[in-house]
């Protein structure tokens, strides 16, 4: 017998434990999700022998006539998904996917503005030490001070001093919208390029719950295994004929050697279940749970205990907790709903006092209980024990009570019942 517990049994049994404890707890991280388990198939399948430099039709190995038919489903649907005219599924990231746009559009040495990390931004917009701060000139723009939304006015005004080939737009960690229009027209004003790199919110613009970046920038990068609910991984999309050539080589050979065409036939698979109507029940579960977990995050009780809500509330399937006014740190809210069951991450709110591995903030998301099932109902009965969880008085009865209900809520909806 070959199979994984006779090969490995101690892979096969941190698996299993992993396994479980997806099943068993809540997931709250907000770049995570649940892939189905037809995604599970695909790319444990044996596309992952097969070499396929190149591109459908343009290979430099024999016998791809099965992963081109892959690779070509994948592209055409999404192409349809966001009305993009040209799609690359080759990243095997989205922080790949960032570099392949970034090296087409750019050279070292070039002007970048990118949302500030500490504000919300990712690594690729220009942190020091990512490929992005160390090839190009990083220029960073912000959110506003009182209401933590994206300073627009600094974005016009940095871009015109900075005259930047490339301004990038998306985020990490910001429970808001971006304005995607007067993004482009700055843009247009100093004659740079504009980015979106919409890997948290891709699956709400699938869904239609959220502006569609794609009619708006030169280029469009995503993760496929956030709220798009897929295989890890990158994808470059564009309606702009003038680049789609550069975005090829940029990924492949610029990036890139063989694709990885398992996890491309379970982006496929994911971008097909994308464009159904239960994902789309989906996403409006999602950010109606975020709205319903902002809500009773803002109760008296939650103030009362020092917490806050970055921006003041929410409009995509995350929130962002200011616990600057609590007596507790990032660190050990983090680690206070580990303990129950709730797993998060701990983040940096805007102008944090404490240092990246400590912070202030709590992200909370909720697209993967969404994929558990969770509606309002559920959501409300989270939000609660999240509630209590961050109140003072938190003891060994606290802990067992919540622990509890978080257990409850995880038999409601099972996950993986079939593995
Ligand atoms: N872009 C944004 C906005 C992200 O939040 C992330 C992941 O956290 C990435 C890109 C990078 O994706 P990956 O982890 O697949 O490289």
């Amino acid at each position: 017998n070959g199979n994984l517990a006779a090969v490995d049994p101690e892979v096969a049994a941190a698996v299993g434990a992993e396994l479980n404890r997806q099943q068993t707890t809540l997931e709250m991280i907000a770049s995570e999700n649940f892939a189905p388990q037809a995604v599970l198939e695909a790319q444990g399948s044996v596309l992952t022998n097969k070499y396929a430099e190149g591109y459908p039709g343009r290979r430099y190995y024999g016998g791809c006539e099965h992963v081109d038919v892959i690779e070509r489903l994948a592209i055409e649907r999404i192409k349809e998904l966001f009305g993009a005219t040209y799609a690359n599924v080759q990243p095997h990231s989205g922080a790949q996917a960032n570099a392949a746009a970034m090296f087409a559009l750019l050279k070292p040495g070039d002007t970048i503005m990118g949302l500030d990390l500490a504000h919300g931004g990712h690594l690729t917009h220009g942190m020091r030490i990512n490929f992005s701060g160390k090839l190009y000139n990083v220029v960073p723009y912000h959110v506003r001070e009182d209401d933590h939304r994206v300073d627009m006015d600094e974005v016009a005004r940095l871009a015109r001093e900075n005259k930047p080939q490339l301004i990038i737009a998306g985020w990490s960690a910001y429970p808001r919208q971006l304005d995607f229009k007067r993004f482009r027209e700055i843009a247009d004003e100093v004659g740079a390029k504009l980015m979106v790199d919409m890997a948290h919110f891709a699956g709400l613009v699938a869904a239609g719950l959220h502006p569609n970046p794609v009619p708006h920038a030169h280029v469009v990068t995503t993760t496929t295994h956030k709220t798009l609910g897929g295989p890890r991984g990158g994808v470059i999309l564009s309606s702009d004929e003038e680049f789609t050539k550069k975005f090829n080589s940029a990924v492949f050979p610029g990036q890139q050697g063989g694709p990885l065409e398992h996890v491309i036939a379970g982006k496929a698979v994911a971008f097909k279940v994308a464009a159904g109507e239960e994902f789309k029940d989906r996403q409006r579960r999602t950010v109606e749970g975020a709205q319903v977990l902002a809500e009773r995050l803002l109760a008296d009780d939650a103030k009362a205990a020092g917490v806050q809500l970055v921006s003041g509330g929410t409009d995509v399937h995350l929130v962002l907790v200011d616990l600057r006014n609590s007596e507790l740190d990032g660190q050990q809210a983090e680690d206070r709903l580990h303990e129950i069951g709730i797993t998060v991450n701990r983040n940096a709110v805007p102008n944090d006092p404490r240092p990246p591995m400590v912070t202030s903030g709590l992200r909370i998301g909720t697209p993967a209980l969404a994929t558990r099932g969770f509606g309002k109902a559920e959501f409300t009965e989270v939000a609660d024990v999240i509630a209590e969880a961050l109140k003072p008085g938190f003891d060994e009865t606290t802990s067992a009570k919540l622990r509890a209900r978080v257990e409850a809520l995880a038999a409601k909806h099972p996950l993986y019942p079939n593995l």
